[in-house]
């Protein structure tokens, strides 16, 4: 009775693993043909000056219109992205797309695009960005590439070269989500950074948790002290946009300031 009962719990167990791995699957598959059938859009958030608020840049944001699901947010999809290596094919579209927008688009100011740690595993950005812009003859200077600190320090030879190479022939590089990864700050001096993002998790804090003053008080500090832009991400608030700007800081994103929409031309903000 008892062995009986623990079985069914295993067997119960097991569907449901085996569900879980059939819609992963499920959910890759789909993946795969969205990118080719269009269901992938961008959306752009501005990033401003924090005292005139005029728009510097836009950063694309992938999203996923699923004709069942409606529209899915990066975090839905972007892991399966990652872990079954449709990450490169989706960063490819994405990097167009968004070259595309900013090429296509009467406003000035830069485009940032989002680049996973598995680009950069396989050589080939560099040469894929340069054909991207070769395409929609967006100039060099206005592009930026976001990366996270564990690209940055993941260091492998072939990732540092692209880094070179695509400075080299005039894009930017920031780190994104600045202060939440690692502690090692060598990449900030070995490699050709313009700037960090200080993740939206220190400003949400700001005003309410001296600590979270200090240490964004301290990241613009290091970021002005080595000559690099300091962009800050999360600003919702006008207390926080003021704070910030009393520290000193120049450039920030938020939904203070315009969410993440469609519409590249509508971003004046
Ligand atoms: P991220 O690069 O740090 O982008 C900022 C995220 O914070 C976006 O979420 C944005 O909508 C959200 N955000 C901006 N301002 C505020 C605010 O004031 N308050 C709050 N609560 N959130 C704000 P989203 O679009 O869901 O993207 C999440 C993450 O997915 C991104 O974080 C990025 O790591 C990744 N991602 C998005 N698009 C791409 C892409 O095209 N390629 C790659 N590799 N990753 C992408
Ligand atoms: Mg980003
Ligand atoms: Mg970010
Ligand atoms: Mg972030």
């Amino acid at each position: 009775q008892a062995k009986n009962r623990g079985r069914d719990r295993w067997d119960a167990v097991d569907t449901g693993l085996r569900k879980a791995a059939a819609e992963r699957l499920d959910l890759e598959s789909q993946l795969r043909a969205a990118i080719t059938d269009g269901e992938l859009e961008l959306h752009f958030q501005p990033i401003v000056g924090l005292l005139g608020r005029n728009v510097i840049g836009r950063e694309a944001l992938v999203r996923w219109r699923h004709p069942q699901r409606g529209l899915m947010p990066p975090i839905t999809f972007l892991p399966v992205a990652e872990e079954s290596g449709l990450i490169v094919e989706l960063g490819t579209w994405v990097l167009r797309a968004a070259v595309q927008a900013a090429a296509s688009s009467p406003h000035p100011g830069y485009v940032a695009v989002n680049v996973s740690p598995n680009q950069m595993i396989r050589p080939g950005l560099a040469d894929q960005v340069e054909k991207a812009l070769a395409e929609s003859g967006l100039p060099a200077g206005q592009l930026v590439l976001e990366l996270t600190e564990s690209v940055m320090l993941s260091a492998a030879p072939s990732a540092r070269q692209e880094i070179e190479r695509l400075h080299g022939i005039g894009v930017r590089i920031v780190v994104d989500d600045f202060g939440t990864g690692f502690s090692a700050l060598s990449y900030l001096r070995d490699l050709p950074v313009s700037g960090i993002k200080v993740d939206r998790s220190f400003t949400s804090g700001l005003g309410e948790d001296p600590q979270c003053d200090r240490i964004v008080e301290a990241l613009i500090g290091l970021g002005h002290g080595l000559g690099i832009d300091v962009i800050v991400e999360g600003v919702e608030t006008e207390a926080q946009s003021a704070l910030l700007a009393g520290i000193g800081v120049e450039h920030a994103q938020g939904y203070l300031f315009g969410k993440p929409s469609p519409r590249y031309e509508l971003l004046t903000a």
